[in-house]
């Protein structure tokens, strides 16, 4: 029998005072979740437990059921194989924000506050062919990858994350960086002239590298479980994830890993790769997005839209049993706008099979089992 976990980044949330304490998953109109929970089981879990944070890159890996002492410690080089690259061992990634700072040197923004995502392309674009040292790869807005020869110095190098940093000096925050590598600190200061014909009244552009990580092996997910997979996902991370593990990442064109994007492109994603793998992870950015703009809203809108744009006419069309889990990878309060360890929904049930298949999914295991070790509940 086939396999597809539904993730809704961020799906659990916490009580709405504005709707008596509604969340988003109760407030949104969601019969057909409903009529897999009639077959199946809802249940409230913590996917992060106590003892890994609560992100999508922990919580993500974790539900595709790789042990924690195998996570990477860092994002950068997963963002960088969900660019369709990927770095020698004789290299290293690194992450860099476009920041600002006021008149007192003090960190403002992490993201490049102010400026268009079209400046932000442009200043890119001034970056990519500054040095044959230091490689500039855009992402998207103000989140950009560094490719350099690796060099132990600067992967030893704790340079602050930006968000977390707010309020501080910016030269001291990347003073230890900056005298770490000769090519770091020639970049550093070219792109700081550059940056000086953006800069807006008080506010002083610059771009902060951080966060270096090296090539990272990891299991293929086949290896791990024991079955095929493909994850269908727009979220650069979640696809670097999918191709960190080896599982088939396909290429989508409408979709937008925010509420706007296109559910239809990844429900027929979703059916191809189900004819073609046992196991399919399809993934939802938006309601994280939304319930990080306190956009509660927008997110229930959202649960609203998979129920009937993307569940209905699954469940409709599929002829063959299913065996479907709908979770979230963490809570995101739209309350505070943050990730957290509280425990959101998950919905497991088996769809065409006659027998009622009520199941106790009370932690990730569970779920992990439920979808990956068939014959444990088949039998
Ligand atoms: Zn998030």
């Amino acid at each position: 029998m086939r396999s597809l976990i539904i993730l809704i980044d961020g799906l659990g949330d916490d009580p709405i005072p504005a709707w008596n304490g509604q969340t988003p998953f109760s407030r949104a109109f969601h019969p057909q979740m409903d009529r897999l929970i009639k077959k199946g089981s809802l249940s409230q879990v913590s996917i992060c437990e106590d003892d890994v944070t609560p992100g999508s890159l922990t919580c993500i890996l974790r539900l595709l059921g790789v042990p924690k002492e195998l996570f990477p410690s860092n994002r950068a080089y997963l963002e960088l194989l969900a660019q369709n690259r990927d770095v020698s061992e004789y290299e290293m990634v690194l992450r860099c924000n476009v920041i600002s700072q006021d008149s007192g040197g003090r960190l403002v923004s992490f993201n490049g506050m102010g400026l268009t995502s079209r400046e932000m392309e442009m200043m890119a674009q001034q970056f990519s062919s500054l040095t044959p040292d230091i490689e500039f790869i855009h992402l998207s807005g103000y989140r950009n990858l560094l490719v350099m020869n690796r060099n132990e110095r600067v992967l030893q190098t704790q340079t602050a994350p930006p968000h977390e940093s707010m309020g501080m000096p910016v030269v001291e925050l990347l003073a230890e960086l900056k005298t770490s590598s000769l090519a770091m600190k020639m970049f550093m200061q070219e792109t700081d002239a550059i940056l000086r014909m953006y800069n807006r009244n008080d506010m002083l552009y610059r771009l902060y590298p951080w966060g270096a990580s090296c090539r990272t092996e990891m299991p293929a997910f086949a290896k791990l479980n024991g079955i095929s997979g493909a994850l269908v996902c727009q979220t650069e991370i979640v696809r670097g994830i999918g191709r960190a593990l080896k599982m088939e990442v396909p290429e989508l064109s409408y979709c937008t890993a925010d509420i706007d994007t296109n559910i239809r492109e990844k429900l027929a994603v979703t059916r191809r790769m189900l004819e073609q793998y046992p196991f399919v992870m399809t993934h939802f950015n938006g309601a994280d997005e939304a319930a990080h703009r306190h956009d509660y809203e927008g997110k229930a809108d959202f649960i609203t839209r998979i129920d009937k744009e993307f569940l209905e006419p699954l469940l409709d069309k599929t002829d063959e049993p299913l065996r479907i889990v709908i979770c979230g990878d963490h809570v995101t309060s739209s309350v505070t706008g943050k990730h957290t360890r509280g425990k959101g929904p998950v919905i497991a049930a088996v769809t065409k099979s006659g027998a009622h298949s009520r199941r106790n999914i009370a932690t990730y295991r569970d779920i992990v089992n439920f979808l990956m070790k068939e014959s444990e509940y088949d039998g």
